[in-house]
């Protein structure tokens, strides 16, 4: 008896049978432009053999237009289906299913060819669309149907066509970005012409033995956006137009709303996709933020779909389903919802990985395979690098001595858990708990080891991690100042007025945990969730927007964050998250404060001036000074060892402080492991 009956049951299409209700949602991995077709097969099949019912490839242009950018990978030549050929045949050795998502990117395309129903440029792309006129229009049609048949050709099992996220289908779909007055253009059935054509054209192409998923925008989260009674029409029509299963699609890329980060509620939007259950008589899958089985699970018990679309998790776990059936759910990498090796590499132009798995997507170059000669390893430090070293190594089979000063395993993370928004990381350290419980790994709490403790090991690997930086102002040692440790950690007591100095990720992270009241989070409230963001029913609002916008709740400090460098705060935030973390915080009237130079902290607060003539002397009045000043490493130990002949390791923060985080950490000591 499995604990996920509904997620493992079989799903009948007729021509063929899903073995589960699981699938791996379309991720843009860069992997395919690499033009190395045995690692993009490898990265797949590893999914494969992990039991997902169906995956969906990354997005692969129908022609050179509608790329997301110049060279974006796609299907354009007889060379491409062999390649293409590779990847089919590896996962169906691998017993699995793939479709190959065809994406046109209309106005969001980064090239000068973009085109679009109208020439309105986004507010994310760099130059304006040309206007389609009706051959044009016709070109795109017959490029993507062409798109599908190779795709046929090239073995897959389906393809999905991209209608949402804001990309070409779906700017055809409402009047922010279609001002035609043509057939394409005007009423409803005009703007929902393409869309239906392009099913159609696709359906005609491949016969009738093939899957065709359409990715449907059901909540669009923009101004203007559709209607909740056009979303239902749309949907009808794309059935008969010849869809095999509807996939759901949640605001477009330029929405102000986050859709996906971690702050966003688990299963956040699978309301929307329930309100379609009934309209059509397809199958229905749903998505966002959905990263573990039991949710899963429960999404497809309350009746929201028919099937469950999990992306991200895929990276972070390619044995997702398989843990799940055999019983060991409590074993799955969990996807913490970062965005930081996977979209942010993506928007960065790197290839995608995953914080919680570096062999994502690196799975031929970072390999962990059964070690030569078994060692005794010694780590010192359980934060996110030492762990990562000990349950690699032990993995490889090494027998590991795993210390820590502190009583439980998570080092740095364990501060990141508490902030509101980030509750993802309880999970993660639960499983990093979950795996040092080895066999092969003796766990030291609660001791520091001295010198004499690691003398006799194969390896030692310092993982000691980082203390903060002595921001060195005058008056810092007054009863009013504390540091982020003291806030995050030991919960002292912080006044009602409030200067955090340092606006790195912990100055942020430090505002957004004093702005909170206490008491449940918005992540942990959706109802509060979409209240704060302005989010509403589409069937009552236009887009899934209420007009007034966001309603947070009251901050319960007046805070300022403060930094010396001359530049918008939060600049170096992720790529994707930065700007929903000065969001977040500008609701809660944060005030943000650049180029300051510290001159001293007083009673009445921190005293600061401006420029390098030290101008406009200002006293930031405040009960409490937070100093978040960055870190230095930590690794006295690793000197004492060197200081004795003892060759050790030095690995995350203890090696390098600046810009250390948990995924430099956690890749890092993945990589010494796999060479141990
Ligand atoms: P950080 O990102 O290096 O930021 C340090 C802050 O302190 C900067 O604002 C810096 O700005 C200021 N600072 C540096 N030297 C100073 C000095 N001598 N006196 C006064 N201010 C000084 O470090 P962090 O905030 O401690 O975060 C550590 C790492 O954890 C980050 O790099 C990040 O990767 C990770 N993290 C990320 C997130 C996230 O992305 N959400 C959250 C938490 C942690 P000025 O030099 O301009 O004053
Ligand atoms: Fe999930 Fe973060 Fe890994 Fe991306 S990098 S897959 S968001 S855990």
């Amino acid at each position: 008896m499995t604990d996920y009956p509904r997620l493992l049951e079989p799903l009948d299409l007729g021509f063929t049978t899903l073995k589960n209700r699981v699938l791996m949602g379309s991720m843009h991995t860069g992997l395919e432009e690499t033009k190395d077709w045995d690692r993009v097969a490898t990265f797949y099949a590893e999914r494969a053999e992990g039991g997902v019912g169906l995956m969906v490839t990354g997005g692969m242009a129908p022609n050179r237009e509608g790329g997301v950018f110049p060279g974006a990978a796609g299907l354009f030549s007889d060379e491409d289906i062999a390649n293409h050929r590779m990847v089919t045949d590896r996962v169906h050795g691998a017993g699995g299913k793939i479709a190959m998502q065809i994406l046109h990117a209309g106005r969001y395309a980064y090239g000068p060819e973009c085109v679009a129903p109208s020439p309105i440029k986004s507010p994310i792309s760099p130059l304006p669309p040309k206007e389609l006129d009706e051959d044009g229009i016709e070109k795109q049609i017959a490029d993507i149907a062409t798109a599908a048949l190779r795709a046929r050709d090239a073995g897959y099992d389906g393809v999905e066509v991209m209608g949402s996220e804001g990309y070409f289908l779906n700017q055809f779909l409402v009047e922010h970005t279609n001002r035609r007055t043509d057939r394409w253009g005007g009423s409803v059935e005009n703007r929902q012409r393409l869309p239906v054509e392009v099913v159609r054209r696709v359906r005609a192409a491949v016969g009738d033995d093939f899957i065709v998923i359409y990715r449907l925008s059901m909540i669009d989260l923009i101004p203007k956006g559709q209607t909740w009674e056009e979303v239902v029409s749309l949907a009808r029509k794309i059935e008969a137009a010849g869809a095999t299963i509807l996939n759901t699609g949640i605001g477009w890329h330029e929405a102000r709303i986050p859709t996906i980060a971690t702050s966003v509620p688990r299963r956040a939007f699978t309301w929307v996709t329930q309100k379609l259950m009934g309209d059509v008589s397809i199958p229905v899958i749903t998505s966002n933020r959905i990263n573990t089985p039991d949710v899963a699970e429960q999404v497809l018990a309350d009746g929201c779909a028919d099937m469950v679309s999990m992306a991200r998790p895929f990276l972070a776990d390619s044995h997702f389903v398989q843990k799940a059936a055999e019983g060991r759910a409590g074993d799955i990498a969990p996807c913490i919802a970062c965005n930081q090796a996977c979209l942010d590499h993506t928007f960065g132009g790197k290839i995608s990985s995953c914080l919680v798995n570096p062999r994502a997507c690196h799975e031929t170059e970072l390999r962990y395979d059964l070690a030569a000669n078994a060692k005794h390893v010694a780590v010192v430090g359980a934060g996110a690098a030492g762990v990562t070293v000990a349950m690699v190594a032990a993995q490889r089979g090494h027998r590991v001595t795993l210390w820590d000063k502190a009583g439980r395993v998570g080092g740095q993370l364990n501060m990141a858990k508490v902030i509101p928004g980030k509750e993802e990381f309880v999970g993660l350290i639960d499983w990093m708990e979950r795996m040092v419980d080895h066999p092969a790994i003796e766990l030291r709490l609660g001791k520091a080891p001295g010198i004499d403790d690691l003398r006799g090991a194969d390896e030692v690997v310092i993982a000691t991690g980082v203390a903060p930086r002595d921001p060195g102002i005058e008056g810092q040692d007054g009863a009013n100042v504390v540091s982020y440790i003291d806030v995050l950690r030991d919960k002292v007591d912080v006044g009602p007025r409030v200067a955090i100095v340092g606006a790195g990720g912990i100055g942020f992270d430090t505002a957004e945990f004093l702005s909170h009241g206490g008491g449940a989070t918005t992540t942990e409230d959706l109802d509060a969730w979409l209240v704060e963001w302005g989010v509403a029913d589409p069937e009552t609002h236009r887009g899934g927007l209420v007009p007034e916008g966001p309603r947070p709740a009251r901050a319960a400090r007046q805070i300022t964050l403060l930094q010396r460098k001359n530049e918008k705060l939060g600049k170096r935030l992720g790529k994707t998250t930065g700007w929903i973390h000065r969001a977040a915080l500008a609701m809660k009237d944060v005030k943000m404060v650049p180029g300051v130079n510290y001159e001293r902290i007083t009673r009445e607060g921190l005293q600061v001036s401006f420029g390098e003539g030290r101008e406009r002397p200002t006293m930031i009045e405040a009960d409490t000074v937070v100093l978040c000043a960055g870190q230095v490493p930590e690794r006295s130990l690793a000197d004492a060892l060197g200081a004795e002949g003892i060759t050790c390791h030095v690995i995350g923060g203890a090696d390098v402080a600046a810009e250390l985080d948990a995924k430099r950490a956690i890749d890092q000591g993945a990589r010494l492991a796999a060479t141990l």
